[in-house]
C-alpha cells in the first residue's frame, strides 16, 4: 500500500482540486511547477539554510525521562515549540514563500483563524520583503488581539473578513476571493495540509523534515530509524503529516492521530472529525468534514484554537478510512491536564494543541520496551490566559 499522494493529487479516494473554474489558472501554475522547483538545488540548499540558521533546526529529539516513568514506556518529545515563532508552522511558511518567490510573485496573502498561521506568514514576508495581506474574520480579530498585534508589527495588513460568521471560513472566501483577483503577482500561502491539490502535497513535503530528523536522531539514541509509534495532534493535518511522512509506508511504525473532542465528541461542540465527519468537500478538497444532513459545514469546537477546524486534509482522511491510522479524540479538560502534567514532569509549557497529543496516554496503554514519540507542535506562552482560566492560576 501507498498511502502518499499519487500522481492525480489523491490519496486513496481523497484530495484533488474542487476549485472554481476562475482559480484554475493559479493552481494549475503552482501544480505544473512545485516539484520541479522544489527539486532545484539552489532552492533545497535555500531553504535548508534558512530552517538551520532562521526556524533553529535541527529541533532537538528529547527523551522525556519522568514522563516515561509515569507511564511505563519509553516517550520522545520532537521539540517543534522550539522553532523560532513557537510552533512547526514556519516550516511551511519558509518553504512556500521560496516557492513564490522562485514563481516571480511579489504579493502574498494568507488566511488566519487564530492567528498563527497570520504570523508565520507576516513573519516570512518580513523576512522577504514581500508584500503580506491577512484575511482574518472579524470575530478573531477581536478574540485574537495579541497575534492582530504580531501582524501588524510584522509589516502584515491585516484584513477583516465580515461576512456569515466572520471566522476562518469567511476569511478563507475573501482569500480565494482575492486570489482570482490577482492572479498574476500573487501567492497564496495556504498553512496546512489542507486546499486543493498540489497544497497538501507541497505542505507535507516541506513539514517533512520533521521525519526525517526524527529518522536519524532515533537512529542516535536507539539504534534504528523507526519508532514503534509516532503521535501527534490533527487540526488541518501539518504537524501530524510531517511526523508521519517518512513512516507512512512502514507498517511496523504505528500512526496514531489525535483529535480534539472539545466538551465531548456528542456534544455538540467538538472537532472530532474522524468520528463525526462524512466526506465532502471543503477548501477545495475531497476529504472528511463535519457537516450538517444536508451538506452545510457545522461550526467546529475546541479550546484549543489551532484544532478547531471542521475537516482533515486528505491524507489524513485516507489514513482513517484505510485503518492505516489510529485515531483517538481528546476533550478539552484532558488535554488541559496532560498539558499541566508536562509542565510539572519535564519543565516544557506545551501549546494546548500539543497536550491534546500528550493526553492519550492516560488512556491508551503501551509496551515498556515500546519507543513512542510524540510531535510537540508548539510551546504555551500564546495560551497562557487560557491555562491561568482553566486552572485558576
Ligand atoms: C496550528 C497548530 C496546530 C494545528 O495545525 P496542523 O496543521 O494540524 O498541524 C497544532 N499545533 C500547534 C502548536 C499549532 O499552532
Amino acid at each position: 500500500m501507498n498511502y502518499n499522494v499519487n500522481k492525480k493529487g489523491y490519496y486513496g479516494e481523497f484530495g484533488g482540486a474542487y476549485i472554481p473554474e476562475m482559480l484554475y489558472p493559479n493552481v494549475e501554475e503552482l501544480r505544473q511547477n512545485y516539484l520541479e522547483v522544489m527539486a532545484e538545488e539552489s532552492f533545497q540548499k535555500e531553504f535548508r539554510e534558512l530552517l538551520k540558521d532562521y526556524v533553529g533546526r535541527p529541533t532537538p529529539l528529547y527523551f522525556a525521562k519522568r514522563l516515561s516513568e509515569k507511564y511505563k514506556t519509553k516517550i520522545y518529545l520532537k521539540r517543534e515549540d522550539l522553532c523560532h515563532t513557537g510552533a512547526h508552522k514556519i516550516n511551511n511558511t519558509i518553504g512556500q514563500i521560496l516557492m513564490a518567490k522562485r514563481l516571480g510573485k511579489t504579493r502574498i496573502i494568507a488566511e488566519t483563524g487564530a492567528g498563527q498561521h497570520g504570523v508565520a506568514t507576516a513573519t516570512v514576508c518580513a523576512l522577504m520583503g514581500l508584500e503580506c495581506i491577512v484575511f482574518m474574520g472579524e470575530i478573531d480579530i477581536k478574540r485574537q488581539a495579541p497575534n492582530v498585534a504580531r501582524m501588524k508589527m510584522l509589516g502584515a495588513k491585516v484584513v477583516p473578513a465580515i461576512s456569515g460568521s466572520k471566522t476562518l471560513k469567511d476569511a478563507t472566501n475573501e482569500t480565494i476571493r482575492d486570489w482570482i483577483n490577482n492572479p498574476v503577482d500573487t501567492h497564496y500561502i495556504i498553512g496546512s495540509v489542507v486546499g486543493p491539490h498540489p497544497y497538501p502535497d507541497m505542505v507535507a513535503r516541506f513539514q517533512s523534515v520533521v521525519s526525517e530528523e526524527i529518522k536519524s536522531q532515533l537512529n542516535e539514541k536507539e539504534g534504528r530509524e523507526n519508532p514503534d509509534f509516532v503521535v501527534a495532534c490533527v487540526g488541518g493535518g501539518s504537524n501530524a503529516a510531517g511526523a508521519f511522512y517518512h513512516y507512512l509506508d512502514k507498517p511496523e511504525v504505528g500512526i496514531i492521530a489525535v483529535e480534539a473532542a472539545g466538551k465531548g465528541i456528542y456534544s455538540g461542540e467538538s472537532a472530532a472529525t474522524s468520528a463525526l465527519g462524512k466526506v465532502g468537500i471543503i477548501h477545495g478538497s475531497k476529504t472528511l468534514l463535519m457537516q450538517t444532513a444536508d451538506g452545510q459545514i457545522t461550526e467546529p469546537y475546541s479550546i484549543s484554537a489551532g484544532l478547531d477546524y471542521p475537516g482533515v486534509g486528505p491524507m489524513h482522511a485516507n489514513l482513517f478510512a484505510s485503518g492505516r491510522g489510529e485515531f483517538i479524540s481528546i476533550t478539552d479538560d484532558e488535554a488541559m491536564q496532560a498539558g499541566l502534567e508536562l509542565c510539572k514532569l519535564e519543565g516544557i509549557i506545551p501549546a494546548i494543541e500539543s497536550s491534546h497529543a500528550l493526553a492519550i496516554f492516560e488512556t491508551r496503554k503501551f509496551k515498556k520496551d515500546d519507543v513512542v514519540v510524540v510531535n510537540l507542535s508548539g510551546r504555551g506562552d500564546k495560551d497562557l490566559e487560557t491555562y491561568i482560566k482553566h486552572f485558576n492560576l
